[in-house]
């Protein structure tokens, strides 16, 4: 069961998420028929999204991740709430295979260059929104860079995602690490240390490693407590009410000339695919 883990190290002055998110990037895959390149970068931006969640407070608050770039995948949604429910889709799940020099899944390269928008509707009047250039479109290093930019907050984002031979997700997860106000430089030396002493995310994950282990080899010479931990999991809130009121805001004069044509309207969910058939007699009932 995936489940993101909450801490803090350096007496608060660190503020920590890791996360295991196999269940919800295979549930992806299988929803969205995704090749392994897809997979690892759809699943490195959800693993962000999950933990992005759970760090706002309210109970209906929302995020929205969108990435759109100029490389073949050309870019991908993720939504996450404050409880740990994700949903994402790629906009080409059929996206080809690039591996690179040392055999790796070339999320880079797949992306490409492009925008990385962040929304959040914290149920305030205007949604929190900002954009930022994707800077190496590894997911990770972008968020990073928003973190930074936008949010004022220093963080290191580490998140990947293994692919078995049968295209199956064998290890997907990741953490976020953030310097809070008021920090000072040896607690930054002491991180860096500790960061430059792992090699990747994938690495750590690829060795069976929990966020719990991970958040203790990356924080535990920081003091490293471990708050809470939130499970977390793919879910997609569709219905077909929701999708009603869609139908509904497209306008009277079109269910009309559909209904005149004798067709019926197709409708699917962009996030899990969920097919939503309204015969010609539901659209006369609905008008
Ligand atoms: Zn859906």
């Amino acid at each position: 069961m995936d489940y993101i883990v909450r801490a803090t190290a350096a007496n608060g002055f660190i503020r920590a998420f890791a996360a295991n998110t196999h269940d919800m990037v295979e549930k992806a895959r299988e929803i969205h028929q995704t090749t392994p390149v897809a997979t690892a970068a759809l699943g490195r931006l959800m693993t962000a999204g999950a933990m992005m969640g759970v760090m706002m407070k309210g109970e209906d608050d929302l995020l929205s991740l969108t990435v759109r770039s100029e490389g073949p995948l050309e870019g991908m949604t993720v939504t996450a709430d404050s409880k740990g429910n994700v949903k994402g889709f790629p906009y080409n799940p059929n996206c080809p295979l690039l591996v690179n020099s040392r055999h790796k899944l070339d999320v880079g390269s797949v992306v490409g260059r492009g925008m990385l928008t962040v929304v959040k509707d914290l149920g305030l009047k205007e949604p929190y929104s900002s954009q930022v250039d994707l800077q190496s479109g590894e997911i990770g290093d972008d968020l990073a860079y928003y973190f930074t930019l936008s949010e004022q907050t220093p963080s290191s984002v580490g998140v990947g995602v293994l692919v078995n031979a049968d295209e199956s997700v064998q290890q997907a997860g990741g953490f976020i690490l953030q310097l809070m106000p008021g920090f000072d430089d040896a607690v930054v030396d002491q991180l860096e240390a500790n960061l430059s002493g792992v090699s990747s995310v994938t690495e750590m994950l690829s060795v069976g490693m929990t966020p719990e282990e991970i958040l203790e080899k990356l924080l535990g010479n920081l003091g490293l407590e471990i708050n809470d931990t939130v499970p977390c999991a793919f879910y997609c809130n569709c219905s077909r009410e929701r999708v009603t009121k869609a139908l509904l805001s497209v306008g009277k004069k079109e269910i009309r000339s559909m209904i005149a044509e004798q067709k019926a309207a197709e409708l699917l969910c962009d996030f899990c695919n969920s097919k939503y058939v309204f015969t010609v007699e539901d659209l006369q009932q609905l008008l």
